[in-house]
């Protein structure tokens, strides 16, 4: 079972106690991974768990692309996630899609993802 956690204005309301909450959610046997809108020029410092940047993308959109299954999602702007398509997609989302991916592949060498230590280190280091 994985959970996606926004970064801005939902972690960063309160540090201290998310973590507390990630942490348990992990000796739980749930898996945490932070998704922000992000671009990755712009890094996210000592968040406690994996964090993609979706630069912009709908985060579900984002997720689903890279065969990433979320089924929690924790966001001060649910708007930002969004979801699949009601009546399908409209052939101007998959134009802007596959430019926002040539414009991101083109700039940032190493992807969208960075690694960040688990919970438990990251807690061990604090
Ligand atoms: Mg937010």
């Amino acid at each position: 079972m994985r959970v996606a956690i926004d970064h801005d204005g939902t972690f960063t309301t309160n540090p201290q106690v998310w973590t507390a909450i990630i942490n348990m959610l992990c000796e739980n046997g749930f898996d945490v991974i932070c998704i922000t809108s992000r671009f990755p020029n712009v890094p996210i410092v000592g968040m406690p768990v994996p964090v993609y940047y979706s630069c912009g993308q709908a985060k579900w959109e984002f997720a689903t692309e890279r065969g990433l299954e979320v089924n929690i999602w924790i966001d001060d702007i649910p708007f930002t996630i969004g979801g699949p398509p009601v009546n399908g997609e409209p052939p101007q989302a998959k134009i802007r899609r596959d430019l926002i991916r040539q414009v991101i592949d083109a700039n940032f060498n190493s992807g969208p993802h960075v690694d960040y230590p688990r919970v438990g280190d990251y807690m061990e280091s604090a």
